[in-house]
């Protein structure tokens, strides 16, 4: 103990922690709404049929190694990736005002945008972030010694957007403060601004003169559809609403299924004015640095992920079949959110409003039960979800909706 003075134990990660209580939970018929991880109609991990097909091709390929990879990544995934959120005619792109570097996933990105901006960033070390938001936001810029401070999002009382407090805060923030904006299916309330609302908020960061970090970890994953996801990102860049850079965080985690295999990429893309040659010597320091921060924390990046993502969107054919995978995976989903709320409001007669449920995108459903009922749908339903009252609806299915909504049924009343 003396080499590691006052070092304490901390308590399990909350959503890690409710996994392990899950697992070990006897019970046949219990239901795990817990991590945002995709599940088939049979409660079973997916592996998407374009992933299966991008494995089958590279693994046959007579190039198929396992050497490392340089320092900023495979240069196809990054480049098919920068076309994938920003779309193929982007501005940022034709204009050459972007660097890309692959990251550790989508946490790795937040990482490594955060060790970034501390070092580099000449405006404020404070980040905003969505109250809610996903906790570990909270943390990676905490560690990498950024002030963190919330703006206002979810309106518990109308189950929507709270516009008006999200623009008094981006007024009233030091300028040049960053913010973190959730580009679709935010994480944990569902609730994404329509689209004439981005105008609004990105008109509000740009006359503030806020630096802008999307985190895009669902995109194609809510809608289904790639570019209606990317909207808020393409909104940003194409139409010139934001003169400060802009910076992406990218995973493919969820749209491709590939969670364990880390596949995510960082975007920074310089403002509209300086194009081409002008930009250039920038963003080569920009890259330059970015490998240095890979370099000491990874030295390369994964190679395998990112060599199958890379597969299907250089592939017309892997690409559609993509296409279509997002397709069944959202669409899954709206079922699933359209029975559990038919359920609780038409046959079970559920107190209450449940039509949140529907309106509400991407993997997550913010319930509004309170964590005594999610304490209770755990301890006598076996129905596990965090205590906020997020739910994972990609942990329905046919097999178990019944069970789950006469569960939240009975801890309602
Ligand atoms: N951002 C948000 C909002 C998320 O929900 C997640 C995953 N839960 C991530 C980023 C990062 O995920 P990963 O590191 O697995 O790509």
């Amino acid at each position: 103990a003396s080499f590691f003075p006052g070092i304490k134990e901390l308590p399990p990660d909350p959503l890690f922690g409710l996994k392990a209580r899950y697992t070990a939970d006897s019970r046949a018929d219990k239901v795990d709404l817990g991590i945002g991880a995709y599940r088939d109609e049979n409660g079973k991990p997916w592996i998407l049929p374009a992933v299966r097909q991008a494995e089958a091709k590279l693994v046959a390929s007579p190039d198929y190694n396992h050497e490392y990879l340089s320092i900023g990544g495979y240069e196809p995934f990054v480049k098919e990736a920068a076309k994938i959120i920003l779309g193929e005619d982007s501005l940022a792109i034709k204009e050459g005002r972007i660097v890309s570097q692959q990251s550790l996933s989508g946490t790795g990105a937040l990482h490594l945008t955060g060790l970034f901006l501390k070092t580099f960033y000449s405006g404020e070390h404070t980040i905003y972030l969505s109250k809610p938001t996903w906790a570990n936001h909270n943390q990676i810029f905490t560690s990498v010694g950024f002030k963190v401070e919330s703006y206002p999002y979810w309106n518990n009382e109308t189950k929507s957007l709270d516009l008006d407090g999200f623009l008094n805060a981006i007024r009233s923030a030091p300028k040049k403060s960053v913010f973190l904006l959730h580009a679709c299916a935010h994480n944990p309330t569902g609730l994404d601004p329509t689209q004439s609302q981005w105008t609004t908020i990105l008109k509000e960061l740009d006359n503030n003169n806020h630096l802008v970090l999307f985190d895009s970890a669902y995109q194609g994953f809510a809608s289904g559809n790639l570019e209606k996801d990317g909207f808020a990102i393409r909104h940003a860049i194409n139409d010139k609403l934001i003169n400060s850079p802009i910076i992406i965080c990218q995973s493919f985690a969820k749209n491709c299924g590939m969670y364990g295999e880390r596949v995510g990429a960082v975007h920074v893309i310089t403002p509209p004015g300086a194009t081409g040659e002008a930009v250039a010597p920038v963003l080569r320091a920009i890259k330059s640095q970015l490998n240095k921060i890979i370099r000491s924390e990874l030295s390369n990046p994964p190679a395998y992920g990112a060599k199958i993502v890379a597969a299907i969107l250089s592939d017309k054919d892997l690409k559609k079949q993509w296409q279509d995978d997002l397709t069944t995976m959202s669409s899954r989903i709206i079922k699933m959110r359209h029975s559990l709320r038919d359920l609780l409001t038409n046959e079970l007669k559920t107190p209450g409003n449940w039509d949140h449920i529907v309106n509400q995108t991407g993997m997550f459903s913010f319930t509004g039960l309170t964590p005594e009922m999610v304490a209770r749908l755990e301890e006598k339903h076996g129905v596990y979800l965090v205590s906020s009252g997020r739910a994972s609806v990609a942990g329905l299915n046919e097999g178990n909706i019944n069970k789950v909504a006469q569960a939240i049924d009975e801890v309602v009343r």
